[in-house]
This record gives C-alpha cells, sequence and structure tokens, in this order.
C-alpha cells in the first residue's frame, strides 16, 4: 500500500492558523523521551486522544505520536467540518422552504458558499483547543509530533527519537479508499481529507457513494446549490438500513435536487478540460455526466503504513488491524482502538474502544468491545439512526422479534415542524417487552436514538418507555407511542373480556 494519508490542504486564513497552531504548532518541539512509558499511543485522534488522556488522568506515563493534525479525523476533515456545512445547508433548506410556513422571503435570497466555509473553519478553530498539543501537555502527555514506528518489542521510533513501552496503542485511523474505478487515477478528485478545503461552489459536483458521508454531503450541496449528481452501486441509498427508512432520505434527496445515477460498478471516469466526466455504458441505462468537482466515498483503508506492524508481529488485511475481542492486537503488548480495528467507525465508538484499552491494557481488565451497545446516526435531512439489531440480523441470529412501528405522521410535534416523514421502529424479544434493536428516522433521530441506547443498556423494555412521561409536544413521543403498540398486543380478546365484564359490573 502507498503511503496516501496526507496532511489536509488548508486555505491558510486566521481560523486556519489558529486550528494549526492548536494541533500541529510550528514551532513544537519533542519533549525529551522517558525512560520508559506505560503507555506509548500512536495517532492523535479520537481514539488516540481519549487513550492518552484518560490513562495520564489515572497516572500513568504517557505519550502520544502524531503524524499530522491531533484531533484526527473528526476534528480536522470528518464529524466537524461536514456537520458545520450541514447545519448551513439546513439553514438555506429552511430559507426555500419558508413560504409554506408563511414566511415570505424576497426573490433572489443566495447562498454565500464562501461564507458558509468560513463559518466552518471558524468553528473548527474555536473547538481545536480540546485536541491541541498545549492542552494534552497540561494533562500531563508528552505530545510527539512525527510519524511513530515500531523498531522493536517495546520500542517506538518518532523522528529519530526512541519512545520505551510497557503497553502500546495503535490508534492510527482509517482514510479514504480509491476503489478500483477505471480512470480514477487519470481524474482530479476530493476526498474528505480536501473537501473542506473548498472555498467556492462547484457548479456541478460529483458523489461516488451513497454511504453516510456520500449521502450528507450530497444532499448538503445540493442545498447550498451545487446541481449533484450521487453515483451509486445499485439502486437505493445507505445499503446499512432498513430498505423503507433509507427511501424516506432518498426522496428528501432528490426533493433537495440530488440526482442518482445507477450502475456504479460499470462506472469508468475520464478526464475533461472543463472538470470530470461520470460515464456508464449500459445498453438503454448509459449516461455522461460532466462535474466540475468529484468526492470519493467509496470504502475505508487502514493507516497502517510505515507503522511497522510486521516487525512486532501485528497482523492485518486491507481493512483493519486485527484485534480480539479485549482490543489486543496479535502481539499482546500492543492494543489498538478506533477505526484502525473497529468495524463500527464513528467518533464516539472509537472514544469508547479507547476506554476499554486503558482497563484491559493497564489494569488487566476484561472489558469485551462485542458487549458494546453502539448507535449510530446519518446526519441527512431527516436523518436515519439505529441501534441493536436489524430485523433481518435478528432472523440470522435466530432471534424471534415484535416489531413496532411508529409513524411520524401521527405524532402533534411531527406535524406541528412539518417533519412528518419519518418513523421510529422498535423490535423487541417475541412475546416480551425486551428491546432488541431499533431505528428512527426523524429530524433529529440522532438526539432520539439516545433514549433507546439507555433503554437497551439498562435493560428497561417498552412497558418502562410507556410509562415514562414524555414531555407534549414532542417528536420523542413517537418512542412511547411505541410503547403504546407494545402494550396493545397485551391485551388479548380473554383480557378485554375480563376488563368489559369489569365495567360492566361496576357501572
Ligand atoms: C466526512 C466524515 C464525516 C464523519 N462524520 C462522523 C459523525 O458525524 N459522527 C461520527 O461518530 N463519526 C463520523 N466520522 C467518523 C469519525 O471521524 C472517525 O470514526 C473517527 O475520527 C475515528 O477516530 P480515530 O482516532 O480512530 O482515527 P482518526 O481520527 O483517523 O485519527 C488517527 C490519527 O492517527 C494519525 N496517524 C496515522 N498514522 C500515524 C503514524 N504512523 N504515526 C503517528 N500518527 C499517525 C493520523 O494523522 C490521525 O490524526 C466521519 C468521518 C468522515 C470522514
Amino acid at each position: 500500500m502507498n503511503d496516501q494519508h496526507q496532511p489536509p490542504v488548508l486555505p491558510w486564513d486566521s481560523h486556519n492558523q489558529t486550528l494549526v497552531a492548536n494541533v500541529h504548532p510550528a514551532d513544537w518541539k519533542n519533549p525529551t523521551p522517558a525512560p520508559r512509558y506505560n503507555f506509548v499511543v500512536i495517532g492523535g485522534g479520537t481514539a488516540g486522544l481519549v487513550s492518552a488522556i484518560g490513562a495520564a488522568g489515572l497516572g500513568a506515563k504517557v505519550a502520544l505520536v502524531e503524524k499530522h493534525f491531533l484531533g484526527g479525523d473528526c476534528l480536522n476533515v470528518g464529524c466537524v467540518p461536514s456537520k458545520a456545512i450541514i447545519r448551513a445547508a439546513r439553514a438555506a433548506a429552511a430559507v426555500r422552504d419558508a413560504a409554506g410556513f408563511g414566511v415570505n422571503v424576497p426573490d433572489g435570497v443566495t447562498v454565500d458558499f464562501g461564507k458558509a466555509m468560513e463559518r466552518m473553519r471558524r468553528l473548527r478553530a474555536d473547538i481545536s483547543p480540546h485536541d491541541s498539543a498545549k492542552r494534552l501537555t497540561e494533562l500531563g502527555v508528552d505530545v510527539f509530533l512525527g510519524g511513530g514506528t515500531f523498531t522493536g518489542p517495546d520500542s517506538v521510533d518518532v523522528s529519530g527519537q526512541t519512545l520505551r513501552f510497557s503497553k502500546a496503542v495503535i490508534a492510527t485511523g482509517a482514510r479514504a479508499a480509491a476503489p478500483p474505478i477505471p480512470g480514477l487515477k487519470d481524474v482530479p478528485y476530493l476526498t474528505n481529507e480536501t473537501l473542506f478545503s473548498l472555498t467556492t461552489l462547484p457548479k456541478r459536483f460529483g458523489v461516488i457513494g451513497a454511504g453516510p458521508i456520500g449521502c450528507e454531503m450530497a444532499q448538503a450541496f445540493a442545498r447550498l446549490g451545487a446541481e449533484v449528481f450521487l453515483v451509486r452501486a445499485e439502486t437505493g441509498i445507505l445499503p446499512r438500513e432498513d430498505r423503507d427508512a433509507s427511501a424516506i432520505v432518498e426522496a428528501a434527496m432528490l426533493r433537495a435536487g440530488v440526482t442518482f445515477l445507477d450502475h456504479g460498478k460499470q462506472l469508468q471516469l475520464a478526464k475533461d478540460p472543463n472538470g470530470v466526466r461520470l460515464q456508464v455504458n449500459v445498453p438503454g441505462q448509459g449516461y455522461d455526466v460532466l462535474v466540475d468537482q468529484l468526492l470519493v466515498a467509496v470504502g475505508r483503508a487502514p493507516n497502517v503504513e510505515g507503522l511497522g506492524l510486521e516487525a512486532v508481529g501485528v497482523e492485518f488485511d486491507n481493512k483493519v488491524v486485527k484485534v480480539n475481542d479485549r482490543l489486543q492486537t496479535t502481539n499482546s503488548r500492543i492494543y489498538a482502538c478506533g477505526d484502525i480495528c473497529s468495524p463500527y467507525q464513528f467518533t464516539h465508538v472509537a472514544d469508547v474502544m479507547a476506554r476499554i484499552v486503558i482497563r484491559n491494557a493497564l489494569f488487566n481488565g476484561r472489558a469485551k468491545a462485542s458487549a458494546l451497545i453502539i448507535p449510530w446516526a446519518t446526519y441527512t435531512s431527516p436523518e436515519i439512526a439505529h441501534v441493536g439489531l436489524y430485523e433481518k440480523e435478528a432472523k440470522e441470529k435466530g432471534i424471534a422479534v415484535d416489531t413496532f412501528t411508529q409513524e411520524l405522521s401521527t405524532v402533534d410535534r411531527a406535524i406541528l415542524d412539518g417533519e412528518t416523514e419519518g418513523f421510529v421502529r422498535v423490535h423487541v424479544r417475541k412475546g416480551t417487552d425486551e428491546i432488541v434493536g431499533a431505528t428512527v428516522v426523524a429530524a433529529h433521530a440522532g438526539d432520539m436514538i439516545g433514549e433507546l441506547t439507555l433503554a437497551m443498556k439498562g435493560k428497561l423494555g417498552l412497558k418502562t418507555i410507556v410509562g415514562t412521561i414524555h414531555p407534549y409536544p414532542t417528536q420523542a413521543e413517537a418512542i412511547r407511542k411505541t410503547g403504546d403498540l407494545y402494550n396493545r398486543t397485551r391485551l388479548t380478546p380473554f383480557v378485554k373480556n375480563l376488563m368489559s365484564r369489569w365495567l360492566a359490573w361496576t357501572r
């Protein structure tokens, strides 16, 4: 594999100067290494930061090694900039839809993409002190800026300095994979590492990939005014999600102006003086579309290059570094956490995995990754969020379920907000109220899934949810209403008959 993992290229304004001063200060001098560390952490994204700060807080001697920018993908080229852009896009959509609420917006309202991106850069800079070299140092972590390489069973080299460890953590994350699309290597294209450095809106924006990143960015750029073409493998989007859930988002993306281009497996790319051509030659369904910017968002590849993993017996493949359930690699002194080893590539998962690693590596803990109940969300409008099992997974595992789906169209707050597309779906173990999985499609599904995750974690069933008072009117009432649906199934003809008789007798 080539080392394609590059530091982001940034427009050099005051916000990015602040960002860089925090996450990769130009005048940074690596400290003199301690004779030995409890923990050497390679990678300063969420997984590495939480490992290092958590361990140092417990009294461990910790070194953190970061090649590019502290904060990793999430702060610099992932969650933070993408959600800032999505917020700006939502503002644009709200103005566009204002007439439906009786708010007359004068003609000629425009989006200033440059300003929206500047806002994103400002907010990213505002958040960056949290992940800064200065803060880490104040918290007792020795920060080394440079690439980390294992050089022996207990040593890591960074810029010619040797760090000796008792335990090490690989937290080097992942990057956008370059899929084997004919022509890709001959055309200019963006990934998440370069997308957030745009300062002008592409007029015609191509996106390859209908996963969360592709869908979030396609919808946001369409709302900001680009003509967006999203190439997907087949039909449908967000393949992990229930088909009816993703169909709601797909319809919303269509309304935002996204054009879906199918047959992505037959896609060829060609350079054009005015951009990139997306070409598919399928009889009757072919296309040849010119875009002036192209985002590739198909899969992720692990950042393993230059780590010297072979030398220390750490096995990996083209997707992940291999770990056991305790997040130990094939070298028992070296652990891994975050995107580098996880099938769930999310910031909150990187965070919780780092906490498992601290317990297991430093205190001989027995915490297991498989015990985690992991929610996730895709921040399109509406959002899709999920936790636990999908119905198809429950079936594969031989778990019989009852499913309760509450449409938002009968929830007052959703009606009043004009956000009736969506639902809350809860799967319970058949014949019980034990929640085994849930999907929410709603404007703020990412916030709503927390209640269902808490219920699963605390082993609180639908009976507890239905007995919990939810403020009126909220969209979260849809969650309580799934409990009403459950309760109705408890009302067997026999029970109903008994109740009728009692009521007749007490009349
Ligand atoms: C566009 C986009 C949007 C996203 N949105 C969300 C979201 O809304 N919610 C969510 O939960 N997740 C989101 N994610 C995923 C999230 O960003 C990742 O799951 C998270 O950043 C993983 O953290 P990590 O620490 O494992 O890896 P990273 O954040 O990738 O950090 C790894 C660090 O290791 C460094 N490194 C690599 N090799 C070396 C080396 N040899 N020596 C030293 N350092 C090295 C890298 O420079 C990097 O800083 C998004 C991702 C993208 C791309």
